[in-house]
């Protein structure tokens, strides 16, 4: 637990910060899912944006703005990894190091992965479970200026069953008491979300996947609590009657949803989709990189992980059914997950542009104004709009030519301020 605790939510900046930015020729991806903007002005004011649409009707320049002089670039909002684990050995399995080095030098590996993000031009990281509550501490220090990086939402543990999924990385409750008193546990620790594990996975041998972690009235125990502290809970969900029931129990997102049956394969089922898409539930994929990659990451899964992976042209075919249904689908990498880094959200989001066709104005709003809105930061976070967080992406080239420039970081910005320095690197002072 931390020893101190911020009590201030506004989020100030250690270094310089721009205080008029104004970013000229950049093609515009806004975050809505609208069709791109082909030359675009932004205009940044402190942590803010202040103006953005065509440069046409863009407002004249003042003297004292920096320009910064974006042509052949695309614009965007910085993007939200809806499911990381910022506590987890990405090189290693995740259970082992993390539970035993103390917690200063985890929060440092912490730290370090958000700044891994950050670096790719994921401004915000959502943490769906980690060790005790040293996330809380590495998001309070960001949040007040003493380090940078990546803009961290978190549940501190999650909640699981006695020696259910995530365990180590979570509060175990099993009776309606418990329940109530981790949620509680988790409001009061300030969790930004919390996350119910509402089956079993594939890391933890003890868990089983299939089945249903959580009935309908113990989601709804969870559910009732957050919502009394102002946040919403998420589950990761395999099986069949783990959705059913946290669909049932009123649940706002949903982790993975594979529909994942007895014998370790796939049962799609229909009718709880349309159940998904009539509540408009967004659907986190939580896709680490051993659902997409090469053969060179099987060395470090589980038996019933590499059993997982042989289906995973199965799961394409319901992230497709997914699709065309009409699912809210948010891109997220489960980072910290087996061999998936904390950069990696650009590479999935090519992998679903070329895998199931999803397009660029879309994919891009999966991981920006839908994500925010999941965690019901919509008004702030993950639209380049007057009034919201000045979270911004600049890329080499136009991922709609090729969809290699979601990758192509150019310049990252995160409330207002240029990552890794003050001042834009090719940046200009005065009118244009
Ligand atoms: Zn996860």
């Amino acid at each position: 637990m931390p020893d101190f605790q911020y009590v201030e939510d506004k989020e100030f900046q250690l270094s310089e910060r721009v205080e008029s930015l104004r970013i000229e020729g950049a093609r515009l991806y806004d975050g809505t899912g609208a069709p791109a903007v082909a030359d675009s002005i932004v205009i940044v004011q402190g942590e803010l944006i202040e103006w953005a649409g065509p440069a046409d009707d863009a407002p004249l320049a003042g003297p004292d703005d920096l320009v910064l002089d974006a042509a052949g670039m695309s614009i965007m909002p910085g993007f939200i990894d809806s499911h990381v684990h910022l506590c987890a050995e990405h090189q290693r399995p995740a259970r082992f190091d993390p539970m035993f080095i103390d917690h200063s030098e985890l929060a440092l590996r912490v730290l370090g992965n958000t700044q891994q993000a950050l670096e790719a031009g994921v401004t915000t990281v959502i943490d769906c479970g980690g060790r005790e509550y040293v996330t809380m501490t590495v998001r309070d220090a960001i949040n007040a200026g003493i380090v940078q990086g990546a803009r961290v939402l978190t549940t501190g543990p999650g909640i699981t069953i006695t020696g259910g999924h995530f365990n180590w990385f979570a509060i175990e409750a099993d009776s309606d008491t418990e329940l109530r008193k981790a949620a509680r546990t988790l409001v009061k620790q300030r969790a930004d979300h919390i996350k119910l594990f509402g089956t079993g996975g594939g890391l933890t041998m003890t868990s089983n996947p299939a089945r249903a972690q959580y009935s309908v009235e113990e989601f709804q125990i969870v559910i009732d609590e957050a919502e009394r502290g102002g946040i919403t809970v998420t589950t990761h969900v395999h099986g069949t009657p783990g959705i059913r029931n946290a669909i049932a129990a009123g649940i706002h997102r949903l982790e993975h949803c594979q529909f994942f049956n007895e014998d370790g394969g796939i049962s799609f089922d229909e009718d709880i989709v349309r159940q998904i898409v009539d509540k408009r539930i967004p659907v986190s994929l939580g896709m680490a990189r051993r659902w997409r990659t090469d053969s060179s990451i099987e060395e470090h899964l589980t038996p019933r992980q590499l059993k997982q992976r042989a289906i995973r042209d199965e799961r394409m075919d319901v992230l497709r059914r997914f699709r065309t249904m009409g699912v809210q689908l948010i891109a997220s990498t489960d980072a910290g997950m087996t061999s998936t880094p904390f950069n990696d959200l650009p590479n999935l989001m090519r992998f679903l542009v070329d895998s199931i066709g999803m397009g660029i104005p879309e994919v891009i709003h999966s991981v920006t104004g839908r994500a925010a809105a999941a965690v019901r930061q919509g008004d702030r976070l993950g639209a380049i709009q007057p009034g919201k967080a000045a979270d911004l992406r600049l890329v080499h080239g136009d991922p709609e030519v090729d969809t290699s420039a979601l990758s192509a970081v150019a310049q990252v910005i995160r409330a207002g301020v240029v990552a890794g320095g003050p001042t834009a690197a090719n940046g200009r002072r005065g009118a244009s």
